[in-house]
């Protein structure tokens, strides 16, 4: 195959939305860069976005529709959701079957698959996974702005004077959008505050953190407001012209005042003044926020109590202002345009009005559109558990891993009569599929998708689709016309259904409504093709250039009264559990994604971190009894995980962290969210995933293992495992109650026996500690180290030798020893994924006289690509110089 020509497309990660121009290659490969041209990142690329094209292999896709378990023809799969669909409505009604989507999905699939179960099938019961993301901000703007608008751009970062990051750690989460803040503040000296009970590394490399208790940002902020009005911070004019409810939100806050907020926050009295004080002097500030905010009981209030701030101020919608939501996934944003949440109707309309719901039904064409919002995320998986939905359609998602009690959300799976999953991969959901869909994926699909700034890219396709996997919005139709409802559906192409949106956004709107981009109604099938990035809106007239667009700087509120609403946000302490005495905070890290299906195809992305953790302060870590890298059970009302212990003082006592990330497929145990609780903001209905109750234990394990393997074995044997790939095989970190009666034995079922083996091995006399390499010819086919505690190997040097193509003599000696000899460099666990850059060779690199991060990268080139880890690199280089110090 020739070189294909660039296309540019959009990064399926998180919501800053960069540009891709993705290149395929003479051999079957895509190169991957950074679109210099597109707004969200000028050329600039993350971890996990350059590492997109290492994502791209069939190894695991699903390849053709499957019925119970059998692979079955697209015809006959298709007839039989439809019909099941039908069947259980006729006997149940339209609230009996539900669809589960993603923020992964385009808004074309969205708006089609919306469209069928609001408009046809005639209930509300369509939620997706941005329920978990940012369903609370989306409740907070429409509280304060009549509508879910963020107001503010990308560049309104780079113009602030002060940034104050809440619940955010944007260098691993949104690591683009970090680096342009960075940028600005090495330009104009931006003040960063971070404010977050843990010290992430962005909290490291903020000018001010303030490490406030868990869940008490409502009361932080609720005390900023008092104190703006102490201190006669009132934009008078505005608040007067524009908005409403003032006295009701300053009498809450006031009742709490500084004393609330000091004793909520547990901040020192100086430093919450310092906060207090710099905000106020700060005419341009961005307050933006994402999951510490969101994922809480009280996400919809924390929401709005920073709105109110700026508010109170008139510091929003101009140049380097406002409150600023982060979205988390793609198209979160593209799914609330067009309704994607159980709570919304199509085009920013509101579901609770029989005007808006009988223009949509029109429009349409539909015999009627749902007459009540239908079933949030954590509701509808409950009723499924009840019996209550009977027929449910996930798609792109993995809801039996990432949704709190998650346990109990597989139990309501496997119970419920229908379960229909369209994915690319097989997850620990579509085990529970009675019909498996095989869904094209990111570099097959075209369509839009919209990121935090309001920003519409057109994500396009490189790559035709393997086996018979098709669009999502292709299923959606296909099922929607066996329904009955082929005239709704006969879409051709994504670019007609995104003129479809885009002329309903524009119906009967006359400025009325925020979400406008009629002036897209007519693109031509090539002028859609072509299409740049552009924000909305974008009203009948106006061009579709890149220029940024900002709201209420002169109020103009989507409210009835076209005034923006202060909300009185009350504190309510946080619930205490003796048996359950420890905050479970759940999140990301810097190289995964989601349920890894996509990131945890490329070694570089698994190297950062291999197995999930368990960040536990020292003090909570000696008095549960638990030692650095031993392995520790989390334990909640709803279940249990079994993680490794990552001992720091960056976490604060009587709190936990523990990615999100792992699953069934990598790990053994490893499932958090099986431990989070299923409590869900009020308003919002997002779960609170950052503050579960629990409580931790050492785990019993008589012995620790750690092995490579060029062969993924089908089943491991030990209780704990967790497996990452690597170049050339897997790396796998084991542990077991009872040791082994032969250890070599063990090790050939772990490893295999190739052609020719050769082994070489060691065991203590008490078979206590265990050393084997098997190798094929030259090549290292796996080797096993087993130990009475946490295994103590160079594991970036170990994994090196799968990839070696011979290893001979003694070098398969010193494989065995499981260190480097002093003449042979150890790059120490990787810590820049970008070029593979381990600690020691940086820790090497600051010896030899490299006292800055700039210094690292000229001598070694980590932190040179995306940044994400250049404060990792600070961190080392502040060690070595303390060191040197003492
Ligand atoms: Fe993708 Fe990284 Fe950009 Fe997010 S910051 S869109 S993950 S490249």
């Amino acid at each position: 195959m020739a070189t294909g020509s660039p296309t540019r497309t959009t990064c399926p990660y998180c919501g800053v939305g960069c540009g891709v121009v993705a290149t395929p290659q003479e051999d079957g490969t895509v190169s991957i860069a950074g679109d210099r041209r597109h707004p969200a990142n000028f050329g600039r690329l993350c971890s996990k976005g350059s590492a997109l094209g290492e994502t791209l292999s069939l190894d695991d896709r699903l390849l053709h529709p499957e019925v119970n378990g059998r692979r079955a023809g697209w015809d006959d799969a298709l007839d039989l959701v439809a019909r099941r669909f039908s069947e259980t409505i006729a006997a149940h009604g339209p609230d009996s079957v539900a669809f589960y989507g993603s923020g992964q999905l385009l808004t074309e699939d969205y708006y089609v698959a919306n469209k069928l179960m609001k408009g046809f099938i005639g209930a509300a019961n369509i939620d997706t996974n941005s329920r978990l993301c940012m369903a609370s901000s989306v409740a907070g703007h429409i509280r304060a702005f009549g509508s879910d608008t963020v107001p503010g751009t990308y560049e309104d970062l780079e113009e602030a004077d002060l940034v104050v990051l809440v619940g955010s750690n944007m260098t691993w989460c949104h690591p683009v959008l970090f680096q342009r803040l960075l940028a600005a503040r090495e330009r104009r000296g931006t003040t960063i505050v971070v404010v977050d009970p843990r010290r992430t590394v962005t909290a490291e490399a903020a000018d001010l953190h303030l490490a406030i208790a868990p869940n008490s940002d409502v009361a932080l902020f609720a005390g900023l407001l008092d104190h703006l009005d102490r201190t006669g911070l009132r934009d008078r004019d505005y608040v007067e012209r524009h908005t409403s409810g003032l006295d009701e939100a300053l009498a809450a806050a006031r009742r709490r005042g500084f004393p609330g907020a000091m004793e909520a926050t547990r901040l020192p009295a100086e430093q919450l003044r310092a906060f207090y004080t710099l905000w106020s002097r700060s005419e341009r500030v961005v307050t933006a926020y994402s999951q510490g905010v969101n994922q809480s009981v009280a996400g919809t209030d924390k929401v709005n109590a920073i709105i109110n701030c700026h508010l109170f101020t008139g510091r929003i919608g101009r140049p380097g202002m406002g409150p600023f939501s982060l979205t988390g996934q793609p198209n979160a944003m593209g799914g609330r345009e067009v309704g994607g949440l159980a709570t919304m109707l199509a085009a920013h309309l509101d579901i609770n009005r029989p005007d808006h719901r009988e223009l949509v039904r029109s429009f349409w064409g539909s015999p009627g559109t749902a007459a009540r919002p239908g079933l949030k995320a954590v509701d509808l998986f409950r009723a499924i558990g009840q019996g209550r939905v009977k027929a449910v359609w996930i798609m792109g998602t993995n809801p039996a891993d990432s949704m709190p009690d998650a346990d109990a959300v597989e139990d309501a799976l496997r119970a419920c009569p229908f379960v229909v999953v369209s994915d690319v991969t097989r997850t620990d959901t579509t085990r529970h599929a009675d019909v498996l869909l095989p869904a094209a994926a990111w570099a097959e699909k075209s369509g839009t998708v919209t990121n935090s700034e309001r920003r519409i890219s057109r994500q396009r396709a490189f790559l035709k689709p393997p086996g018979e996997a098709r669009p999502d919005w292709r299923i959606v139709c296909d099922v929607a016309a066996r329904m009955g409802f082929s005239e709704a559906f006969d879409y051709r192409s994504p670019a007609e259904i995104f003129r479809e949106h885009a002329a309903l956004s524009g119906l009967a709107n006359d400025g009325t409504r925020d979400f406008d981009i009629s002036a897209c109604a007519g693109l031509s099938e090539s002028a859609y093709d072509a299409l740049a990035p552009v924000q909305w809106p974008r009203r009948p007239g106006e061009g579709l250039d890149g220029t940024a667009t900002r709201f209420f700087a002169e109020g103009g509120f989507y409210t009835p009264d076209r005034r923006g609403r202060f909300v009185p946000t009350p504190v309510a302490p946080p619930e205490v559990s003796e048996e359950f005495p420890v905050i479970l905070n759940t999140g990301r890290i810097r190289d995964q994604w989601h349920t890894m299906t996509r990131t945890a195809k490329t070694p570089r992305l698994t190297s950062h971190y291999a197995e999930s953790f368990c960040e536990i302060h020292p003090e909570d870590a000696e008095d549960a009894g638990i030692a650095p890298a031993t392995l520790v059970r989390i334990v909640s009302p709803q279940g249990t995980a079994v993680v490794r212990a990552l001992v720091t003082e960056r976490q604060q006592k009587g709190s936990v962290f523990v990615p999100m990330h792992w699953t069934d497929q990598h790990a053994a145990q490893g499932r958090i969210g099986a431990a989070v609780l299923p409590a869900a903001d009020p308003v919002s209905g997002q779960p609170g995933l950052k503050f579960s109750h629990a409580r931790i234990e050492p785990c019993e394990v008589a012995w620790y293992g750690f092995a490579v393997v060029r062969n993924r074995p089908e089943t491991v044997p030990a209780e704990y495992w967790a497996l990452a790939r690597t170049d050339g095989g897997w790396r796998i970190e084991l542990a077991g109650a009872a040791r082994a009666q032969d250890w070599a034995t063990y090790a050939a079922a772990l490893i295999g026996r190739g052609e020719d083996p050769e082994t070489l091995s060691y065991s203590d006399q008490d078979r206590a500690s265990f050393r084997l390499a098997t190798f094929s010819g030259d090549r290292l086919l796996g080797a096993l180290f087993i130990a009475p505690q946490p295994v103590a190997v160079s594991r970036t040097w170990v994994v090196g030798h799968l990839a070696a193509p011979a290893i001979r003599g003694a070098e398969r000696l010193r494989l065995l020893s499981g260190r480097p000899g002093a003449d042979q460099p150890d790059p120490g666990p990787i810590v820049c994924a970008c070029f593979s850059v381990g600690a020691n060779r940086i820790a090497a690199a600051v010896a030899d006289g490299a006292a800055s991060v700039d210094a690292v990268g000229e001598a070694v080139r980590a932190g040179t690509n995306c940044g994400s880890c250049r404060v990792e690199i600070r961190r080392l280089i502040d060690a070595a110089t303390l060191k040197t110090a003492v």
